[in-house]
């Protein structure tokens, strides 16, 4: 029996695209139907399985893999990285409000900001680790990130056990911080704010 791709499936799993679903990253930035912003330092891309209405990725032309792999001569590229994202999100979605930031541990091959609309409501987003690497401090904000490295001269992050800790932590709601007892609960109560603000702009 074929299988129907299942467009909302993480790359983590078999339906990825050929070759090591880590590096997957690395083919969406030549694909011209994912590339928004382009110049010869970054590369601006959808995200391909994402995690809010709006989400899209800064990542470097340069081959830098992580945060880890920083030194303060790369402040600049990250304020570049991190206005280019600003650009086209003040350009495309000045009434939505997005966060703009990197995961403590990346999953993906090469250094990677995400741009993400705050109200997480995708049908992508399916588990706790999504929702927890989202709205936890597992998601380091970008200026503060650029600051730890002009200081540092490295990015300090946050220790192996304390990421666990973020990723195993009870389900929260991100607006006004009730618990839910499992995801099809929090992404109910998810619509509830959305509809919420929905009523109150009209
Ligand atoms: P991270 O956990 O910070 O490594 O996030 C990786 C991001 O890349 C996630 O938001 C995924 O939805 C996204 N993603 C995974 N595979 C691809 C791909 N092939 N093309 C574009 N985005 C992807
Ligand atoms: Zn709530």
């Amino acid at each position: 029996m074929r299988r129907r791709l299942d467009k909302t499936k993480d790359d983590h799993e078999p339906n990825a695209k050929k070759g090591h679903w880590a590096s997957g990253l690395l083919t969406t930035m030549k694909d011209k139907t994912y590339i928004l912003e382009k110049d010869d330092l970054v590369t601006m891309i959808k995200d391909m399985y994402p995690k809010a209405k709006y989400h899209y990725l800064v990542l470097p032309n340069e081959n830098i893999s992580n945060l880890k792999a920083l030194n303060a001569s790369k402040v600049p590229l990250l304020e570049h990285m991190h206005n280019i994202g600003k650009k086209y999100i003040q350009k495309n979605h000045s009434n939505i409000t997005f966060k703009m930031g990197y995961h403590a541990e990346a999953s993906m091959h090469r250094l990677h900001l995400h741009i993400i609309s705050v109200d997480m409501n995708s049908p992508c987003l399916k588990t706790k680790k999504h929702w927890n690497s989202f709205t936890t401090d597992f998601f380091l904000d970008s200026n503060e990130i650029i600051e730890n490295l002009r200081k540092n001269g490295k990015v300090l992050l946050p220790s192996k056990q304390l990421c666990e800790t973020y990723m195993k932590s009870a389900l929260k709601c991100h607006k006004c911080h009730d618990t839910a007892r499992n995801m099809p609960e929090l992404k109910k109560h998810i619509l509830t704010h959305l509809e919420h603000d929905r009523l109150s702009v009209r």
